[in-house]
């Protein structure tokens, strides 16, 4: 993991305007690091960090929208975590109602979990992330080593 690092950001309905606002507030910090988000999601977080940001956001300021989470969103950023390509994820996911896709939500905190990725789940966990010494120095998340399961005999 390099000293800037990729972050993905996600909210259920329920919960972007909460990561709005801490979008909002972390806006310098989240300015340094490449951020990868969800297609909604997405589009909130441009406009907040557009508005705050004004005159000192760097020109090649983009952030790489995936699909809809409902749509394929989640398994896309699920496939970046085991393609090593997300540092961290910061998933405001809705604690109150079912969703079409509670599918693929699991299947995102079970691959963020495998592959040891630091995932902040409410906003005090994010805040504590966005605040960690380690998130701006080099950090190598330690992995399983599944040589052994991928070697395994099948009967
Ligand atoms: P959205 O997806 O950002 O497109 O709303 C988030 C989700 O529901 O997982």
């Amino acid at each position: 993991m390099h000293e800037s690092k990729t972050i993905a950001l996600v909210a259920h309905d329920n919960m972007k305007q909460d990561l709005v606002e801490w979008t909002e507030y972390n806006y310098h910090t989240l300015l340094r690091h490449r951020l990868i988000c969800t297609g909604t999601t997405g589009r909130l977080v441009d406009e907040a960090i557009r508005a705050k940001a004004k005159d000192e956001l760097p020109r090649d300021f983009g952030i790489e929208l995936f699909k809809s989470g409902p749509l394929g969103g989640d398994q896309q950023l699920g496939a970046a975590i085991a393609e090593g390509r997300i540092d961290c994820v910061i998933f405001f996911w809705d604690p109150m109602s079912p969703h079409p896709h509670d599918v693929d939500v699991k299947a995102l905190l079970r691959i963020a979990v495998l592959y040891n990725i630091p995932m902040a789940c409410n906003r005090a966990t994010a805040d504590f992330l966005i605040s960690s010494s380690i998130l701006d120095k080099a950090y190598e998340p330690v992995v399983k080593d599944f040589t052994s399961y991928i070697q395994r005999a099948i009967p």
